[in-house]
């Protein structure tokens, strides 16, 4: 089967298709055939080399995998072969004080797929099979390496903050990528009044098509908070999404309203931030992170896409041979929501 081995990291990836032998499941293991994979920052962050921490030597990357079971281990009695899944984004145990309290994301034996493992960029995985959620047949299969990242994790940390309702206002940075679209339309579909920011001349006209609130360019020449506040007859956002980071945080910090919640799920620049506390304090405001899903968080994800609140946003589809194209794009910020990788 081919695969696609992370060679050398840099700005300029060495990335190579190679063939090896198709994986040998034992009795308690699945064998999925990959349908697509979501190719994520984080995976242009390894690939470019600013994440190397715990990434496995000649790394097969990918994370946001979808596909069809073609073979199964003996001791497995509730998974089917032809079934359609989505993988979870890390290895669990199942077993461990955090799986069992339903944060197998933070399994203490957790290791990522395609960054301390190897992940989906490849015609076949083998994995045990609580690393599996199934998926309606009706469903996109393409469209489904969405549903963990980014629409899971996306739900997931807008879930921090489920004091949002009908017409309190929740800011969307990054609108344009694959966590900012899809935050977007769950916060829509809670009846929010969605205000979402792109810095992206080239999605702006795509977007205003999109389901995701009224989009505004950041440019020089707009003021953010007095925009948000503008726009709120006075009162701030309660809630501000952002996936960005450093780069919008000072922004999003002064968009809040009293008692606001930003909700931080991504650090594009890698740099620190410095700012007056007495913005939160005076704000009575909260600062959260959040990362990953669990198998929870995934079911919920193919739900909402089930009951379409949520439509899975793939920007562009390209073929293994095309990766490196891919990651330009992808880096260059030329795909809103998800670019795809199809084993071709
Ligand atoms: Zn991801
Ligand atoms: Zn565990």
């Amino acid at each position: 089967m081919r695969v696609l081995k992370l060679k050398h990291p840099s700005n300029d990836p060495l990335i190579l298709l190679e063939s090896v032998d198709e994986p040998v499941i034992s009795s308690n293991q699945i064998l999925v055939r990959v349908a697509a994979v979501g190719l994520c920052y984080h995976d242009i962050a390894v690939m470019n080399g600013t994440l190397t921490r715990g990434v496995k030597d000649n790394v097969i990357l990918g994370h946001e995998i979808s596909g069809t079971i073609v073979e199964i281990g003996s001791d497995i009695k509730d998974l089917e072969i032809g079934q359609n899944v989505v993988t979870s984004l890390n290895s669990f145990c199942d077993s461990c004080e955090m799986c069992l309290a339903n944060r197998d994301y933070r399994c203490q034996y957790a290791q990522g797929f395609g960054h301390g493992i190897d992940g989906g960029l490849s015609e076949f995985i083998k994995l045990a099979p609580q690393h599996v959620s199934v998926i309606p047949e009706s469903h996109n299969l393409i469209e489904a390496c969405l549903y963990a990242c980014p629409i899971g994790v996306s739900n997931d940390a807008l879930k921090l903050n489920d004091s949002y309702g009908k017409g309190d206002t929740v800011v969307i940075f990054g609108v344009g990528g694959g966590l900012g679209v899809h935050a977007a339309q769950i916060a829509l579909s809670k009846g929010a009044n969605v205000i979402s920011l792109t810095s992206s001349p080239n999605k702006l006209e795509k977007l205003e098509q999109l389901p995701v609130g009224q989009v505004f360019l950041m440019d020089e020449f707009l003021n953010i908070p007095e925009l948000i506040f503008a726009l709120t007859e006075d009162q701030g956002a309660k809630v501000v999404f952002n996936p960005v980071g450093s780069q919008v945080f000072l922004t999003g910090l002064e968009s809040l309203s009293n008692r606001g919640n930003m909700i931080v799920t991504g650090e594009i620049l890698g740099k620190p931030v410095n700012f007056n506390l007495a913005e939160i304090i005076f704000r009575d405001a909260k600062i959260l992170g959040s990362s990953g899903v669990g198998k929870i968080g995934i079911q919920e994800a193919v739900n909402l896409v089930d009951e379409k609140q949520v439509t899975p946003i793939v920007g562009k589809q390209y073929g293994f041979s095309e990766i490196s194209e891919a990651y330009r794009a992808v880096k260059n910020k030329e795909i809103i929501g998800r670019a795809v990788i199809i084993p071709d």
